[in-house]
């Protein structure tokens, strides 16, 4: 995944024309309307030895009275938040309006490195005299191009690839984030010796985020998985003081910042309470997960017994049914060696993105099914239309006429045909009714 620059500014600065102009495509400029139904589409562009995607946000108001205002703000908001540097453009012909100094101030409060283009400029002499007023929104030096002409480009390129690394270095950063976890005893240090072992390609022990997490990085093949704290895995149990409570912290930290969790319990002792908070938490942040049941070796089997197993964890983590389980061995490796496929599988639904016309086939065709409740008073639930907002966990905005008429039963439905046609295995997915405002 290249890094990621969005386009912010309001309608008709001439966004789609930059967006074509930095990507090279000189296709139709889209209608630049208050960004709703637009898909969010990402174009590869580059300039010297940086490569980056860029994606134009769609128009962004923040004074209109449009029903979905909140909407846009929260989309401008996810493409944000995935960025690395932001592009805002304002209209140098119409000069500075109370649209741009609100957008400019909503920036300031993203922590998101902004360049500030003036579109429109056409004439290279009077550009730096058009640009001058907007020093006065505080994102620093403006810079005067024509989209159109494609003059000033380059500067204000020079400027934005500041804040985009290299390609080798992204490369680096191209990794699966895991985290093992689970209660004392289940086997993680086992197992995390047993994915580590003599076999794999290259281990190497990094530094964490925080002061004494170590991470070790495995590889396999073209992936790079970085294993989340594995002192926090390898600690010894029972030495200092609440050294229970320090491990589910160190639990709950190591799952914040992972992709895909490997859950790991004891088969022995089946589900206890104790797991089941980990399970919460793992869905409270919306992180991937592969259910991994060790000790395997010590159960006594016979033709019936992994059904019979399965059914206890179908059971018990119900509310975890998408993640997938994988049975092993950490003390003699059996399986273990299948557990990272089912890693990348759980990463890939983690990170999928659907566009919106494909997300409102589905809810076209989920309707035609089946249609949403009829209350009491003959109101029926409707969905206007859905749209993905967000990836990691990937989520799905819907816009229904009244959320209150769309049952549990009728969101289950939903995320269960969400789920069928368009996968999403391994992850939570998380489905936002939005009533009209
Ligand atoms: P951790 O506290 O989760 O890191 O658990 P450990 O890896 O320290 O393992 C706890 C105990 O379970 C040790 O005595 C291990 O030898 C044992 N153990 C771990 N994995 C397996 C397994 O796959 N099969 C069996 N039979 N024992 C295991």
């Amino acid at each position: 995944m290249l890094p990621i620059v969005a386009v912010i500014g309001r309608p008709n600065v001439g966004k789609s024309a930059l967006v074509n102009r930095l990507s090279g495509e000189q296709d139709a400029i889209v209608f630049d309307e208050p960004g709703i139904t637009r898909d969010r589409t990402y174009r590869p562009a580059f300039w010297q030895d940086r490569e980056f995607q860029i994606v134009d946000t769609g128009g962004l108001v923040f004074d209109d009275d449009t029903e979905f205002l909140p909407y846009i703000r929260e989309q401008a908001q996810a493409a944000l938040s995935e960025a690395i540097a932001a592009i805002f453009v304002v209209d140098g012909k119409l000069g500075l309006t109370a649209g741009d100094e609100e957008i400019a101030s909503w920036l300031r409060t993203q922590n998101v490195p902004t360049v500030l283009v003036v579109n429109k400029c056409e004439s290279e002499n009077q550009g730096l005299a058009q640009a001058a007023e907007f020093w006065n929104l505080g994102l620093g030096e403006p810079f005067p191009i024509s989209a159109i002409h494609g003059n000033g480009t380059g500067e204000m390129l020079e400027e934005l690839i500041k804040h985009i690394p290299p390609v080798d270095e992204i490369e680096q950063e191209e990794e699966i984030r895991v985290a093992i976890i689970g209660r004392p005893n289940v086997g993680k240090s086992s197992l995390l010796n047993a994915l580590t072992g003599e076999s794999r390609a290259i281990v190497s022990p990094v530094s964490g985020t925080t002061r004494d997490a170590i991470d070790m990085v495995v590889r396999r093949g073209e992936t790079t998985y970085r294993l989340i704290d594995t002192a926090g895995v390898r600690r010894k149990k029972n030495v200092d003081y609440g050294a229970e409570f320090f491990g589910i912290n160190r639990a709950f930290k190591a799952i914040k910042r992972a992709d895909v969790v490997l859950f790991v319990i004891d088969i022995l002792d089946g589900v206890t309470e104790q797991d089941l908070k980990l399970a919460g938490r793992i869905i409270e942040e919306g992180r991937a997960a592969v259910i991994v049941a060790n000790k395997w070796d010590a159960v006594e089997k016979d033709s019936h017994t992994i059904y019979e197993y399965q059914k206890m964890l179908d059971d018990r983590l119900f509310f975890m049914d998408w993640a997938e389980r994988i049975f092993v061995s950490a003390m003699t490796g059996k399986r273990v060696d299948n557990i990272l496929d089912l890693v990348d599988r759980a990463a890939e639904g983690h990170r999928k993105r659907v566009s919106t016309s494909v997300i409102n086939e589905v809810i076209e065709e989920a309707v035609k099914w089946h249609s949403p409740p009829t209350s009491r008073q003959g109101k029926q639930g409707r969905i206007y239309y859905g749209t993905q907002v967000t990836v990691k966990p990937p989520s799905i905005a819907l816009f229904v006429n009244d959320p209150k008429r769309l049952d549990d039963g009728y969101r289950r439905y939903m995320e269960k045909q969400f789920r069928q046609q368009l996968g999403f295995k391994g992850t939570p997915l998380r489905l936002f009714w939005r009533g009209k405002r």
